[in-house]
């Protein structure tokens, strides 16, 4: 009878036993008998109870190095040394996303525990009662891809293991070759093709359009602005079909091709383009129709086969659960920072795995490294990941931003070091803070000056 007792009291301590132990074996310090185990994060040499840090600011900082308004969110917390960064930029309000950070954010979150990711996010969400909007959604993000490096930290551990660890050994990218007439794309397409690219955008005209003219008539009748651009729909169409036909014909079948309409014309004509385009056999094409036309997309899949990547703009799930549990694009194209970071990525990513919908994240100039990160975190660890549109960056941005994704024969890889791998130098930063100017999106028009919705 003793024995056992004496057993059972052997085996109630075994748990506060392990708890002892971390994975270098250093003792924990102030570990509560109920804790459990952290592994990792060593401030100055000794272990620390996960439950015991807090947040203690939550900060925005901006900076422009290459012309381009870039918002990150900086969650510093009570251990010195400890703290993350995650991408806020909105570029076209930045201002505001910084406002939503410094003003709100920063007290909500305040004495926090830095542990409780999903919890931080859900009680954020909708602490602003009115939720799923650009503005707020972007500061979430900041706040939420820095608590996933600070527990990347803690764990000493890439953010990618945490999220289960990679399924591929790097990203594989598309890039965007360009020019004002097919030949100049294809000039572009071999520039590419030379540096490793086997997935290239290929773009007619100005950015995401085709034909653009400058002297439209409502310009002469002094309607809309001088910089505002016109768009020809079936020029747009012609010189688009002409474009991947002369790409075909060049380099045969060994590059994928992609495209991106840009939701630029009406509907039916996207749907014809799309149908014309089938026989180049592009790898996707990109956003058909504006998130008010998603009513199309049953129309679309019932007359082509051709690849459909769709969702830049969303910020609301009803723009992404029930069409991709209705099959109705292929790859899912969120701008991660748009829907709040990478825990509701993570649940769309794994949502669109059931439904063989693959992952290929927003990845534009106006993602700023530390949104790369993240984005590059993500497609290493899901399975159903199809591809990520990359950047180059420059020097100066790499020496604000270091530990910045880097680029090797299209393939994305980012570094080993726990959390995210990126940190921003806040001096270096500050020399090319917020430039005082607004940026609008660039807007187009019928030839009659009928603005058009992208
Ligand atoms: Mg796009």
């Amino acid at each position: 009878m003793n024995n056992r007792r004496d057993l059972l009291k052997t085996l109630a301590l075994l748990p506060l036993a392990a708890c002892t132990r971390t994975l270098n074996n250093d003792t924990i310090v102030n570990l509560p008998e109920s804790a459990p185990v952290p592994a990792g994060w060593q401030p100055d040499g000794k272990n620390l109870n996960l439950q015991q840090v807090k947040i203690k600011k939550v900060k925005a900082i901006t900076t422009a190095p290459y012309g381009i308004e870039l918002v990150i969110v900086k969650v510093e917390t009570d251990q010195p040394g400890l703290h993350g960064i995650g991408c806020a930029t909105f570029r076209q309000r930045a201002h505001a996303v910084v406002s939503a950070i410094d003003e709100y954010l920063d007290d909500f979150c305040r004495d926090k525990d830095v542990s409780n990711i999903e919890d931080l996010w859900q009680t954020a969400y909708v602490s602003s009662y009115w939720r799923n909007g650009p503005v707020l959604n972007n500061a979430l993000s900041g706040l939420n891809q820095a608590l996933w490096d600070i527990k990347g930290k803690m764990a000493g551990m890439p953010v990618y293991q945490l999220l289960g660890g990679k399924t591929r050994f790097a990203v594989d990218t598309y890039t965007h070759a360009s020019g004002p007439n097919p030949e100049a794309v294809m000039d572009d397409v071999a520039k590419y093709r030379e540096q490793g690219f086997r997935h290239i955008r290929i773009q007619l005209g100005g950015y995401g359009a085709t034909h653009l003219s400058t002297k439209p008539d409502y310009k002469q009748f002094g309607f809309g602005q001088p910089d505002d651009n016109t768009l020809d729909a079936q020029a747009y169409k012609r010189g688009v079909v002409e474009m991947f036909r002369l790409a075909r014909k060049k380099f045969g079948d060994e590059i994928e091709f992609l495209h991106d309409i840009h939701e630029r014309i009406e509907p039916m004509d996207a749907i014809d383009l799309i149908k014309k385009l089938e026989e180049y056999r592009p790898f996707f094409i990109e956003d058909p129709f504006s998130p008010e036309n998603m009513g199309w997309f049953n129309m679309l899949r019932q007359q082509s086969a051709v690849p459909i990547a769709m969702g830049e703009l969303f910020n609301n799930p009803h723009e992404w659960v029930e069409p991709i549990s209705q099959r109705m694009y292929d790859f899912i194209r969120i701008h991660i920072s748009q829907i709040g970071g990478i825990t509701p990525a993570m649940k769309v990513a794994r949502l669109a795995e059931w439904f063989n919908v693959r992952t290929a994240w927003h990845g534009p100039g106006d993602t700023s490294p530390v949104g790369h990160a993240a984005n590059a975190h993500i497609d290493l660890a899901v399975w159903n990941f199809g591809i990520q549109e990359a950047v180059s960056f420059n020097e100066l941005t790499r020496e604000i931003f270091p530990g910045t994704p880097t680029m090797d024969n299209g393939y994305m890889f980012v570094n080993e070091a726990p959390g995210l791998g990126i940190d921003i130098d806040e001096e270096k930063a500050k020399k090319y803070s917020l430039p005082h100017f607004n940026y609008n999106w660039t807007q187009v028009r019928k030839p009659d000056g009928t603005p058009v919705r992208p």
